[in-house]
């Protein structure tokens, strides 16, 4: 797709989740009729007016614009016990998604996702893949501290997650690696365990309003959370790490003692 005409798509996916959000929380009189893509530059009765891509002209603009409409939210109960809500961070165009529970509190204090104990060792993992931090995307299902950091409940979970789906839609990453039971779960509506989702891609079906659709892979590992408690099994996320380094065409490193870079 030209850029012109992702610049529109992409605002036409944001019309379009507003809206059909809007009409989830029961708001009235949202009823609008959105064409399958957009066609810029026609010269006749186009969707969209063509200036309009200026302003939201990129994935990170689109973003920014999803971040604006959820805004200072109140949608469900977990905005009363928050500091701060926790969108998610990093490079908008990464191929690589990280995605975890829900803030905890050192999350929930600086309005990033993974910054406590957990996140540093999920950076040291990122890191040891050769990647940067800033160079892939993180996020969590959930985007408040649920309270003393218990399990989201099924109503948080339904509102909030049509937020992730919308990032992931605007992120178009290749590969989705989903820490822990609860993030994996989520995204691939299943009651399977983590031990025995890991170790293996599931594809998970996403289709583009634009008409595209793409299989995303998604990669199951331990919650660092889970590592922290549970080092022995740092070698099982290590060799899901590699899958993923695989499947993004991302170089094996040798270590200065000739060794397999590990984390
Ligand atoms: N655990 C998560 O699942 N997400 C965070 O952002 C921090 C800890």
């Amino acid at each position: 797709m030209n850029p012109e005409k992702e610049s529109a798509q992409i605002i036409l996916d944001n019309l379009r989740t507003y809206i059909q959000m809007y009409r989830e929380w029961g708001l009235e009189g949202v009823n609008v009729k959105w064409p399958d893509a957009v066609s810029v530059g026609a010269t006749h009765a186009s969707p969209l007016p063509t200036t309009v891509h200026p302003v939201i002209d990129s994935r990170a603009s689109a973003l920014t614009a999803l971040s604006n409409d959820i805004g200072d939210c109140t949608r469900c109960k977990l905005h009363a016990g928050r500091t701060h809500l926790v969108f998610g961070t990093g490079d908008p165009e990464s191929e690589l998604m990280f995605v975890g529970e829900a803030p905890g509190e050192d999350e929930d204090r600086l309005g990033q996702p993974f910054v406590g104990k957990a996140g540093q060792l999920l950076t040291r993992i990122i890191e040891a893949m050769g990647l940067q931090r800033e160079k892939v995307y993180i996020a969590n299902i959930i985007k408040c501290r649920p309270p003393r950091n218990r399990n989201p409940e099924p109503d948080e979970i339904e509102t909030c997650s049509p937020f992730l789906r919308r990032q992931i839609e605007i992120i178009r990453p290749k590969v989705i690696c989903a820490l822990g039971n609860f993030a994996a779960q989520t995204l691939l509506a299943t009651g399977q365990k983590i031990s025995q989702l890991r170790g293996r891609f599931h594809a998970l079906p996403t289709s583009f309003s634009d008409g595209a659709s793409a299989e995303i892979q998604v990669m199951p590992t331990f919650h660092p959370a889970y590592l922290l408690r549970n080092p022995q099994d740092k070698k099982r996320v290590w060799e899901d790490m590699q899958l993923i380094m695989r499947k993004l065409n991302i170089p094996e490193r040798v270590t200065e003692a000739g060794g397999r870079s590990e984390e």
